[in-house]
């Protein structure tokens, strides 16, 4: 046994989904869609989408803003887990993306948990602030685009209750982070946000290599 966290090939990661997965019927015909999409890569994975439901329900998260709904896996495997009364706030530009998730959060039945708000995430955010929504969302998920990570972070934070978490996807962005050879604005944006939040003593944090690497912030 190693000190550093257990390699999955591709049969290690096949049995684990075999003995941990259980993926709603709805999710797994919206993966199946999604997959057939050119931009597939941006759907978060089954396994991901199981742990942060388990988040949604381990915290008694009531209430979620998404930056980034792309065709709505995450926030159906959130709302999915959200009480009744619970509500997720789905933040995203494209209304085909997002027709595509309309669709099944309508066939889960969460529809009446989801508000999707087709407009710059900048904008709802400053929107939610004005109208008094600061320090009452629970859980923030953030997996837009990379280069205003940082800005979305700020205003999570204000939003966010103390307590409260924010998840940012894609922190290992495939390894390229630390690819000397990439110098992609993304790739830099990435590595400058976790040089970031490492540091950011506002938050207690934990960096986990499920999926595509997900940092768990903790407002204190
Ligand atoms: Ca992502």
């Amino acid at each position: 046994m190693g000190k550093k966290t257990l390699q999955l090939d591709d049969s290690l990661y096949e049995y684990l989904l075999s003995v941990s997965l259980r993926e709603n019927s709805v999710l797994t015909e919206l993966r199946n869609e999604t997959n057939k999409m050119e931009m597939r890569i941006m759907q978060i994975s089954a396994d991901q989408g199981q742990f942060m439901a388990m988040l949604v329900k381990l915290m008694g998260v009531k209430k979620i803003i998404e930056i980034g709904t792309f065709t709505g896996y995450s926030a159906l495997a959130m709302a999915l887990a959200l009480p009744e009364d619970g509500e997720l706030i789905a933040c995203d530009i494209s209304e085909q993306w997002t027709n595509t998730a309309k669709k099944y959060w309508q066939q889960a039945g969460v529809e009446n948990k989801i508000k999707l708000k087709l407009a710059s995430a900048e904008d709802t955010m400053k929107s939610l602030l004005k109208n008094n929504a600061e320090a009452t969302f629970d859980l923030v998920f953030i997996d837009a685009d990379k280069q205003n990570q940082e800005m979305y972070f700020e205003y999570s934070l204000q939003l966010l209750r103390p307590g409260g978490v924010i998840l940012v996807d894609n922190v290992l962005w495939n390894g390229s982070v630390i690819d000397d050879k990439d110098d992609s604005g993304d790739t830099n944006a990435i590595r400058l946000f976790n040089q970031k939040i490492f540091k950011d003593n506002r938050v207690d944090i934990s960096m986990i290599p499920v999926g595509d690497g997900i940092t768990l912030a903790r407002k204190k």
